[in-house]
């Protein structure tokens, strides 16, 4: 089976020491053939300063060529990016992705929340299940909207809250009752022709989990890529296997990698 882990970070982001040719070699530890970088590129900065007008490529480019260099012929490196935040700049967003005509892949996140002053999910200290309910709501609505701008490969890591709600502050937290507006964003994304990801979130429970994968690939969704959110080299590769298998039980026959932003389909 091909092995290709779509959402991998480096020291090109703000919350990842690793170089990109050390997060490559754990890949290729891993058994990995193919990675996507996907550093962070959000809509604000997490000190909450404005944005320069303007991004500058140079880190990614010059460590993704150092990267290719070292790991050519064994290893297919891909230059992404992981917009966050979009619904907050969409123009900001355009501008990024036209100055960097050379990008393979997209993914589009949110991690932050218009009613919270965009702090990071991870931040966010819930009193009860029942505000956690409401913060669901608030998170569907910005998917929803980044969805319907729509200039990207996939949606990251759907039902994100989860991770940080059951993961790191004990709740029990799901996405039932939420399935009209589940149903929806993916009706909005298949008609754009964009996709998820299967965020196999380091081995913990997989974002979206089942229940959503099969609704989406009962309503027509096939487009979907596989990622690990590594951002340590330990991380690389962590459960991709098994998120193939899971993708495999939902009835999909066929996953994605991307070059130049055009999905290329591989057997599963
Ligand atoms: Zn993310």
């Amino acid at each position: 089976m091909y092995l290709a882990d779509y959402h991998v970070h480096s020291a090109v982001s703000p919350d990842c020491s690793v170089a990109m040719t050390d997060m490559a070699a754990a890949a290729f530890a891993a058994g990995m053939q193919e990675v996507a970088f996907t550093d962070h590129l959000g809509m604000g900065r997490w000190d909450c300063a404005p944005l320069p007008p303007d991004h500058d490529w140079g880190p990614a480019r010059e460590a993704l060529a150092r990267a290719r260099a070292d790991w050519n012929g064994r290893l297919t490196l891909r230059l992404g990016v992981e917009l966050g935040e979009i619904t907050r700049a969409p123009a900001l967003a355009e501008r990024f992705l036209a100055s960097a005509p050379d990008l393979d892949f997209v993914i589009a996140s949110v991690h932050g929340l218009p009613a919270y002053q965009w702090r990071d999910l991870a931040l966010i200290q819930e009193k009860d299940e029942a505000e956690c309910r409401r913060e669901i709501q608030l998170y569907l609505e910005q998917v929803r909207q980044t969805a319907l701008w729509g200039r990207f490969s996939v949606l990251g890591h759907l039902t994100l809250p989860l991770r940080y709600m059951n993961e790191r502050r004990g709740f029990h937290a799901t996405f039932d009752g939420f399935e009209e507006q589940m149903e929806e964003i993916f009706r909005i994304l298949i008609r754009q022709g964009r996709g998820i990801e299967v965020n196999t979130n380091r081995g913990h429970q997989p974002l979206p989990g089942e229940k959503w994968l099969r609704m989406y690939r009962d309503l027509g969704g096939e487009t979907v890529t596989l990622g690990s959110d590594a951002h340590g080299a330990a991380q690389v590769g962590c459960a991709i296997r098994e998120g193939q298998a899971l993708l495999r039980r939902c009835g999909f026959t066929r996953f994605c990698t991307f070059e130049k932003r055009r999905p290329v389909w591989q057997n599963l």
